[in-house]
């Protein structure tokens, strides 16, 4: 995650500002594999250069650089870069692109890291961070994040 990090700062207008604690994850569906690492970084882009297409395209170059391979839905994977919030803005209708991440909300690993570093964070439809961390089930452990 620090290197995925360390690649996309290397590109002009997309500067890391606030990294979340690393967090170890219990797999979701498929049950019988490696815990997975969580984590949440928010970026400062230049809205020059960046809008939210571009800027996935630049996640999955870097996850190309960093030999992914697209293997079983939910399966292991060196690494998996995903767009969870673009500012306010709400794109839907393409299978490309959903922004926010259409499945954050259900997502303890996502939802607790994000709170870490943005514990006012109100999505675009307006819920809070607390509410939608408080509709879902889900437990901590010190930096371990269980989720049926
Ligand atoms: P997942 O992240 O669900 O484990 P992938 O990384 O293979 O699986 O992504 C599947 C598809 O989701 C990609 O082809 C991508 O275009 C699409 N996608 C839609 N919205 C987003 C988003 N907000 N962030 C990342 N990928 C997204
Ligand atoms: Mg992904």
């Amino acid at each position: 995650m620090n290197q995925a990090v360390a690649r996309l700062e290397k590109y002009d207008g997309i500067d890391p500002v606030v990294w979340s604690e690393i967090y170890e994850t219990e797999p979701q569906g498929l049950k019988d594999q490696q815990w997975f690492t969580n984590q949440v970084v928010r970026f400062a882009v230049d809205p020059e250069l960046w809008a939210p297409h571009g800027f996935l395209s630049t996640l999955q170059a870097v996850e190309g650089q960093m030999d992914r391979v697209r293997g079983v839905k939910n399966g292991p994977r060196t690494i998996d870069l995903d767009l969870i919030l673009f500012g306010d803005e709400v794109l839907e209708g393409s299978d490309y692109l959903t922004v926010p991440h259409p499945r954050a909300k259900d997502r303890a690993f996502v939802l607790h890291p994000l709170a870490e570093i943005e514990p006012e964070l109100v999505f675009p439809d307006g819920t809070t961070i607390a509410d939608a961390l408080k509709k879902i089930d889900y437990r901590i452990e010190g930096k371990k994040i269980y989720q049926d």
